[in-house]
């Protein structure tokens, strides 16, 4: 995993100056970037995906929500697959999608109430998952159309998409331009970069929210797939998922991950309760090992039926592992898949819920004059 970090530092330093021309060292890999028409908006507005391919990859992105709409990875056989899940059409993205794919912003995950103080001014936001506000509101980072460049780095294809939230936006202060840059890598990496700035102090916290499916999207659930999460610790939430402010040992628990578990081993332990309308699943943030803001192993999933491996690195100090909960068999995805539950998970990098409200959480504040930055790595590989 050197190797990773030393790509990732020249790709930083390089981005740093500037995009160097389209080239490979390995001239045998095919690198590929188009473009074509995702549709339109109901309200007309043309929107474009853009396909990149390397390494024996295969990863669209649409300038609707900077959202992934496809995936196609190989098996250990070869056999490709795509393994996410999602829409074939922006409309269904616009009104019914569970953030498939999706940037999710400005602020990921929950803030308790819809409300926060910063420099002593009280903030209310909508509670667009009642009662506290989640992913950033009804028109969320998911829902708007960003500005689009295509970019032929040294690492492979790349899309930079640039969105400026204005001052007020879904309750938020301050004049936020966001940057997040897909990139294929030649390493079969799909990494994702974000960076923001801002005019006045405002909470951030982005994320990356697919569903993953290592054995093809519709093909049944993840319950089999493994997983291994580089944590001890986990925030515990009340019944709305608000973190309690305590740091809990994931040891003799359910959520225990520290070496590599199949997901449905002991999921019917999270039953949930109808009363809170809890679907039952795991839907929680842990607290990563790694806190030093470098770039580290957080997650490796396993599903066994295909060989097929993900890795996730990030340089965030948590991980929200969603397994699915809500999904219910009443959305269709791409090519007439129907999505029950748990046929999809997410491993969403950010920081915690409710940072804003909890003084013990790292910060979520970006200030005048700072750059908000965050690297996010899909690492991909079969087991031999
Ligand atoms: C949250 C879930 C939520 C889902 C929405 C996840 O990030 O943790 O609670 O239902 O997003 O799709």
């Amino acid at each position: 995993m050197k190797r990773t970090f030393v790509l990732l530092l020249v790709v930083s330093l390089l981005s740093a100056c500037s995009y160097i021309p389209f080239s490979s060292p390995k001239e045998s890999l095919p690198m590929t970037l188009t473009q074509a028409s995702f549709g339109k908006t109901t309200d007309g507005q043309e929107i474009t995906q853009y396909t990149l391919t390397n390494a024996g990859i295969t990863a669209k992105v649409i300038d609707y929500g900077a959202i992934l709409t496809e995936l196609h990875v190989p098996d250990a056989k070869g056999n490709v697959a795509d393994v996410v899940l999602g829409f074939d059409n922006v409309k269904q993205y616009e009104t019914e999608s569970p953030y498939f794919g999706a940037t999710t912003g400005r602020v990921a995950n929950r803030i308790a109430k819809g409300k926060f103080t910063l420099d002593g001014k009280e903030y209310t936001l909508a509670t667009n998952n009642a009662p506290n506000h989640l992913h950033g509101g009804i028109v969320g980072f998911n829902k708007k159309i960003w500005k689009a460049e295509t970019l032929k780095t040294i690492e492979g294809p790349a899309v930079k998409f640039s969105y400026t939230s204005p001052d007020g936006e879904e309750g938020y202060p301050g004049n936020l331009a966001v940057e997040v840059t897909y990139t294929l890598t030649k390493d079969a990496e799909l990494r994702v970069d974000y960076k923001a700035t801002t005019d006045k102090a405002t909470p951030i916290n982005l994320t990356h929210h697919t569903y993953f499916n290592l054995a093809g999207q519709g093909n049944g659930t993840i319950l089999k797939h493994e997983l291994e999460l580089t944590a001890d610790h986990y925030t515990p939430v009340d019944a709305t998922l608000i973190p309690t402010g305590n740091i809990a040992k994931v040891e003799g628990t359910v959520f225990d991950f520290r070496r590599p578990a199949p997901i449905g081993g002991r999921i019917h332990l999270l039953k949930g309760d109808a009363a809170t309308k809890d679907p039952g699943g795991y839907d929680l943030n842990y607290v990563l090992n790694n806190q030093t803001g470098n770039v580290a192993l957080a997650a490796k999933l396993h599903d066994p039926s295909t060989g097929r491996i993900m890795e996730i690195w990030t340089d965030e100090p948590g991980i929200q592992f969603y397994t699915g909960n809500f999904l219910d068999g009443s959305l269709t995805g791409k090519a007439g898949k129907v999505y029950q539950k748990h046929f999809g998970l997410c491993l969403e990098t950010q920081h915690y819920p409710d940072s804003i409200n909890q003084p013990k959480f790292p910060s979520t504040v970006l200030k005048p004059g700072e750059t908000y930055t965050q690297t996010c790595v899909h690492k991909f590989y079969t087991e031999r």
